[in-house]
């Protein structure tokens, strides 16, 4: 059964993993047997030595993905530094928080850039070196409860999230005959720096700690049973799933 998560010999390419979410998605596939190479705005010291810790291989690349880049390039340097890319995580996601009538359009255009526009064209990219090399690649998504709902003065995240789900699926049809999945992690209220601002807000805080079943905010390894079930060789036959990893948010 163990071989069935056993991710020894494979590289995954995470991105956004200096912090939260992502330093966990990378951790929990560095336990698993993954090397893993990176892609942040900022150096991730503290990733790189978690990820070294485990025994595995680690690699960065300072990329700003609010800004144009060339994601060929970025794949390419990242296959060429560790052999190849056998899993794709698209973590990094912004959120910017404006009443519908005060957002500012670059905030709208750095949100799409970085939570949809980066995960289609990295994606893009990593599909072309998966079918190229033969790999049953595994690309997973980082989507959001805002993948289903509209949530609260946050309109660009919102688009954006229910593009990734969207986007999860369009590649998934057109992958899966090239043994290539295509999946979304949608977490529910996590405790990271995406949502400190929530947090610090009495009333919001309150509101949405009353409506999680689980009764607690995720963590970052709250998610690491979900990207291994995802990523791993054992999971051929499920694509295009957007699953709720939220202490029961959604049913509430
Ligand atoms: P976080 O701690 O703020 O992490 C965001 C990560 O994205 C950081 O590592 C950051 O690294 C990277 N990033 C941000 N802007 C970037 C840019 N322009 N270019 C490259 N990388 C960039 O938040 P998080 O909660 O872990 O979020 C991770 C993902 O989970 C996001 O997609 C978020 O939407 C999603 N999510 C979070 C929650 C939650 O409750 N926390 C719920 C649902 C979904 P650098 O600073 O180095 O760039």
């Amino acid at each position: 059964m163990k071989h069935l998560f056993d991710l020894t010999g494979k590289t995954a390419l995470v991105t956004g993993a200096r912090t939260g979410l992502g330093q966990g998605l990378a951790l929990a596939l560095a336990e698993a047997g993954a090397d893993v190479a990176t892609i942040g705005s900022s150096p991730m010291p503290d990733t790189e030595r978690l990820i070294k810790a485990t025994g595995r291989r680690f690699h960065a690349q300072q990329i700003d993905l609010s800004k144009p880049f060339n994601a060929q390039a970025v794949l390419d340097a990242a296959i060429s530094a560790m052999g190849g890319v056998d899993i794709l995580v698209n973590n990094a996601g912004i959120i910017r928080r404006a009443d519908i009538v005060d957002v500012l359009e670059e905030d709208w255009d750095a949100v799409i850039d970085v939570n949809l526009k980066s995960v289609f064209l990295l994606s893009q990219a990593a599909a072309r070196h998966m079918i190229a090399t033969g790999r049953a690649g595994r690309i997973v998504n980082i989507a959001s409860m805002l993948s289903f709902q509209g949530g609260v003065r946050v309109p660009a995240y919102a688009a954006s999230k229910h593009g990734v789900a969207g986007l999860t699926k369009a590649m998934a049809n057109e992958l899966a005959p090239k043994g290539i999945t295509v999946n979304a992690i949608a977490p529910g209220y996590m405790e990271t720096d995406n949502t400190e601002a929530l947090r610090n807000d009495p009333d919001r805080h309150a509101q949405i700690s009353a409506r999680i079943p689980a009764a607690r905010w995720g963590m970052p390894a709250d998610l690491a049973t979900a990207i291994l079930f995802f990523a791993a060789p054992g999971s051929p036959y499920v694509t295009g799933t957007v699953l709720p990893v939220d202490g029961g948010w959604m049913v509430r």
